[in-house]
């Protein structure tokens, strides 16, 4: 190898590590959760069943910006939907067909718990809303009923997040029902809904 050219290795190297720790430094940075232990939040499943996180939080795809904060839940269509948290219904849109698959055609619950946070459940089938807007909710009770409508990239799911408003940045979510975690969900992981005691985290 000359000379020349040994050099040029080495140079486009130090220029890969460089860049490679400019993006290290300045990457968007994911939560931190809260201790799942004493969240308020429990898995929008049944107790008794398990689901897989299909998307978690923080990612390159859909779950980014605004939504960064979000998790995708692997749910057959006419899976029951819980409630994460108590609250009251403050939205519910269940029109859209499950074979609508525009950004806005997502049929949705929301719920507004006390600190006024709006918890979102997406993507529900059609006319897949048990509740109605002004309904006051248990965290647990059944609120909806999940399907494939809107941008699901056609695999049915549930979309969940969680805002301080109805457009701010979604913010860090853990559940206290399931094993313990100190950090988001993991992508393509298991979550079994363990029973939980709700009496002392609702009023
Ligand atoms: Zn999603």
């Amino acid at each position: 190898m000359s000379r020349q050219l040994g050099e040029k290795i080495a140079w486009t190297a130090v220029a890969i590590a460089g860049f490679a720790f400019f993006a290290w430094l300045y990457r968007e940075p994911c939560g931190p959760f809260p201790d799942s232990l004493s969240s308020p939040y429990v898995l929008p499943y049944a107790v008794g069943s398990s689901h897989s996180v299909l998307q978690s939080s923080c990612t390159t795809e859909t779950h980014r910006g605004a939504l960064k904060y979000s998790y995708d839940f692997s749910m057959p269509v006419g899976t029951t939907v819980t409630a994460a948290r108590g609250g009251v219904v403050a939205e519910v849109r269940a029109d859209f067909r499950d074979d609508q698959r525009g950004a806005e055609e997502s049929n949705v619950v929301r719920v507004k718990h006390a600190d006024g946070t709006i918890g979102s459940y997406v993507h529900l089938t059609q006319r897949g809303a048990l509740v109605k807007a002004g309904d006051a909710v248990a965290a647990g009770q059944a609120i909806g009923v999940s399907g494939n409508t809107g941008n699901t990239s056609k695999w049915p799911h549930l979309h969940f997040h969680v805002r301080r408003c109805a457009n701010c940045q979604t913010v860090p979510v853990s559940f206290r029902n399931t094993e313990p975690h100190a950090d988001r969900l993991d992508a393509g992981g298991d979550y079994f809904a363990r029973p939980y005691d709700s009496q002392s985290y609702e009023p």
